[in-house]
């Protein structure tokens, strides 16, 4: 077996060894460079001269976003045509793509071909993806790099704590931990922060983009409750999002909210007015199901406060009843990309409807009718 192996082995050797070394086209470049039009696009140039003709030209580029497979994007000048002068631009527009959180390093290289088939790879550059309108400081807690142009270092000091506390919280009720340094961008305000981002709903405060480990928030300097209840619960999302990434997102949205609010609760964040109305909905007997609140949140924003409100409450439910360990087994069953039934059903013991009863049951809300 072994001789057959090596022989085979010697055999590939010698294919690649007597591999033609054809004539390498000598390529001159002598503009490569990308512009930033925060947060619309950027627009990558590239200017060359060549002893061959060029006959095409790829753009290969990519960022360190978590990602399933190879985060890499390809894209070829459409307008392009073979020629010894390279003079090509393309735009990636991110309201295409998909919005790219400020922050982001974006690397690319040029992929030229000439005629005879050789390639020539342009060295490897990067850009800093980031609204440079805004005087952007830096302050570094232990795990957490802030980044904020309005309101005072003790401001920030403050909210910088308030996401520390948060994650050790996090770690001691669950066991998940930071593993790298998450980015926190404050913005003074909510309207700042959704000019910032192409597609951030108008109600909203605070952002988590945690394939990018980096959070968004809009903080106006005097509203420090507000700041660290935001950085506590888009803080979450981050590490939660980290810690179960798979290639098939499974992961109920209860869980991901309730959690987030309860890590709220770690910086002083009350949660009265959500139970004010947990305890309406159990009188009226308008609870939502789990699976309601298992994919989406409705667009109501009535309807959306109560499916937070109940995700707390099932969260909670979960923790006093069957503890630490179980939560992390639960969560390790999406990253495993196993879908809600399956992780429910091998930890808990539940279904989606057995939960619902059980976690019914547990607030003191009546049993559904046609429930044994
Ligand atoms: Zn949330």
């Amino acid at each position: 077996m072994s001789t057959i192996l090596r022989l085979s082995l010697g055999v590939l050797f010698l294919i690649e060894s007597l591999a033609p070394i054809s004539y390498q086209a000598s390529v001159e470049v002598n503009e490569n460079r990308a512009l930033v039009d925060y947060p619309e696009k950027i627009t990558f140039y590239l200017q060359a001269s060549s002893s061959e003709e060029i006959e095409s030209v790829e753009l290969v580029f990519g960022t360190d976003a978590i990602s399933c497979g190879e985060n890499v994007t390809r894209a070829i000048p459409e307008d392009y045509k073979s020629s010894k002068e390279v003079d090509v631009e393309w735009e990636f527009l991110l309201r295409r793509s998909g919005t790219l959180p400020p922050g982001t390093d974006v690397w690319w290289v040029w992929k030229l071909t000439d005629s005879s088939g050789n390639r020539t790879e342009t060295p490897r550059q990067s850009l800093h993806f980031i609204d440079d309108t805004f005087d952007w400081q830096l302050h570094q807690s232990e795990s957490l790099d802030f980044h904020w142009y309005e309101g005072s270092a003790g401001f920030i000091r403050e909210l910088a704590q308030a996401g520390e506390t948060a994650l050790s919280y996090l770690f001691e009720v669950t066991g998940v931990k930071i593993q790298e340094r998450v980015s926190i961008y404050i913005y003074e305000d909510s309207d700042a922060m959704q000019t910032a981002t192409l597609f951030a709903p108008d109600w909203s405060g605070g952002i988590a983009f945690s394939e990018y480990r980096t959070v968004l928030a809009g903080v106006p300097p005097g509203s420090i409750t507000w700041g660290k209840d935001v950085v506590a619960h888009e803080l979450t999302h981050v590490l939660v999002g980290v810690y179960t990434f798979s290639c098939v997102e499974s992961m109920p949205i209860w869980l991901n909210e309730g959690l987030a609010m309860l890590m709220e609760e770690s910086v002083g964040i009350t949660h009265d007015s959500e139970m004010e109305r947990l305890a309406n909905a159990i009188e009226d007997n308008d609870l939502l199901s789990v699976r309601e609140i298992s994919y989406i949140f409705s667009n109501d924003p009535d309807l959306a406060r109560q499916a937070y409100a109940q995700s707390l409450s099932l969260v909670e439910f979960l923790f006093e009843t069957y503890g630490q360990e179980k939560m992390l087994q639960f969560l390790d069953k999406f990253k495993q990309g196993i879908s809600q039934d399956r992780a429910l059903k091998d930890v808990y013991g539940y279904d989606q409807d057995s939960l619902n009863a059980a976690w019914r049951e547990w607030i003191g809300a009546p049993p559904l009718e046609g429930t044994p």
